[in-house]
């Protein structure tokens, strides 16, 4: 398959070069020249079905024959290895549990499939790679555990300084080998940016070979259409069109795939795109117009973003039109206080205890369903990611898992620098 940039039509690219480029030469995001409906077979066949055997049918209309089909199957086995069970938290409301794997957030999913997918085009005898990943707290995690120990490929995790977690942090400034992290003095919005400059600049891009791992690669955000898939294979399928699937968004990476998997043809209702504090997205349903604006920090940290990279994703999805785009989508923002509101509300009400982010999806719900809709939202990172957060609010203790807490016992070792990219150490 080709992919344009949504810069301009007229620009493709093969597979290999979209995914080793990540963004197009003209600062556009790759898409898909086409997205297939699947046909009646296909869901007639989901009931069921695993992440490993979803994805293999889903993907390879974008990844194959670029990549042969028995290596692609290999690959996508091996990049979903643990399990994303869809949880029934209260009486029409479930959680599709996106932490089982190895650095306990959905990141997990994009980063695994991407770090192999990378793998398999990176010409081992040239020249290294550079993988570059500004972080909100999640991605570089998620891309540094994908990508370690890859031979000939470098990462470069930056993330604004005192602006994620404890143990967000740990889990990329400890890992060592081919992983450095960036402490920037900065929020997120100026890591993007310096990202994006390292791109854009003549010298830095011709000296070297930089890619990105963000959800601006469109094999990260791909590969997260097939959660999409098996939240409805584990669901009865009389059920299905009564789905309203909620999305915690900051770069709204996520949304995007789930809206890949609904023009293959995914039957539910409805979406919601919930935030938090930063809305510019919200508002830009109302009013039309998007106004990017400076990231605020909140406890749902993950989704700082006031400028999200994959809207002009969103956008082409919609050929443009916020018509067309407001009958599937709807949008609510929420403040800490709410958000906080809402963990100690499950948690009395339910026993189940939700991450900040999760929170937001959930009061989002709570403030939309109506009818016989059912709600599933994206628990996107395990609560013991936001430990001391979560349990401010719930008054419980969470639990720590033995994988989280082999990154807390390992020591930190980070560069901190301003938010200049010409001070990255690229290879
Ligand atoms: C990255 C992240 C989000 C936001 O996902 P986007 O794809 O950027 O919209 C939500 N929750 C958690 C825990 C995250 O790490």
């Amino acid at each position: 398959m080709k992919f344009y940039s949504t810069n301009n039509k007229e620009h493709w690219s093969d597979l290999k070069s979209a995914v080793l480029k990540g963004l197009a030469p003209d600062k556009g995001l790759y898409m898909p020249e086409s997205i297939p409906v699947l046909p009646q077979s296909f869901w007639d066949w989901l009931p069921g079905k695993s992440m490993g055997e979803i994805g293999f049918e889903v993907l390879k209309h974008f990844f194959c024959p670029d990549i042969p089909e028995d290596k692609f199957k290999a690959m996508v086995e091996d990049a979903f290895n643990f399990p994303v069970p869809v949880v029934e938290v209260k009486k029409g409301v479930y959680s599709l549990e996106l932490f089982h794997g190895p650095t306990l957030a959905f990141k997990d999913v994009g980063a695994r499939f991407l770090a192999r997918v990378m793998a398999y085009f990176a010409d081992f005898g040239g020249r290294p790679i550079n993988v570059l990943a500004a972080t909100s707290g999640d991605t570089g995690s998620a891309v540094a555990n994908g990508f370690l120990g890859v031979k000939n490929v470098y990462v470069h995790v930056l993330y604004p300084s005192g602006l994620v977690s404890e143990i967000q942090e740990k889990q990329f400034t400890t890992l060592g080998q081919n992983v450095t992290a960036y402490e920037v003095a900065g929020v997120f919005d100026d890591c993007q940016r310096m990202v994006k400059q390292a791109f854009m600049d003549p010298k830095m891009s011709t000296e070297h070979v930089l890619t990105s791992a963000n959800s601006i690669n469109l094999a990260r955000f791909l590969p997260q259409s097939v959660y999409y898939f098996h939240a409805l294979a584990q669901m009865p399928k009389e059920d299905w069109g009564k789905l309203v699937i909620c999305v915690p968004s900051g770069n709204f990476g996520d949304i995007t795939a789930g809206l890949i998997a609904w023009k293959m043809g995914m039957p539910v209702k409805r979406f919601i795109a919930a935030v938090n504090a930063n809305k510019v997205f919200p508002e830009f349903l109302q009013s039309g117009k998007y106004n990017p604006q400076p990231s605020i920090a909140t406890i749902a940290n993950a989704m700082d973003v006031g400028d999200p990279s994959n809207f002009a994703r969103v956008f082409e999805l919609f050929n443009g039109s916020v018509e067309e785009m407001k009958k599937l989508i709807s949008s609510r923002s929420y403040s800490d206080e709410q958000i906080g509101a809402t963990m100690k509300k499950v948690s009395a009400e339910t026993g189940y205890t939700c991450d900040p982010h999760g929170a937001v999806g959930y009061a989002a719900l709570e403030d939309e369903l109506k009818g016989d809709e059912i709600g599933i939202f994206l628990e996107t990172a395990h609560p013991a990611k936001f430990k001391a957060t979560v349990e401010k609010y719930i008054g419980k203790e969470v639990e720590i898992p033995a994988r989280l807490q082999k990154f807390m016992d390992g020591e930190k070792k980070s560069i901190a620098i301003k938010a200049d990219f010409n001070l990255l150490q690229v290879k």
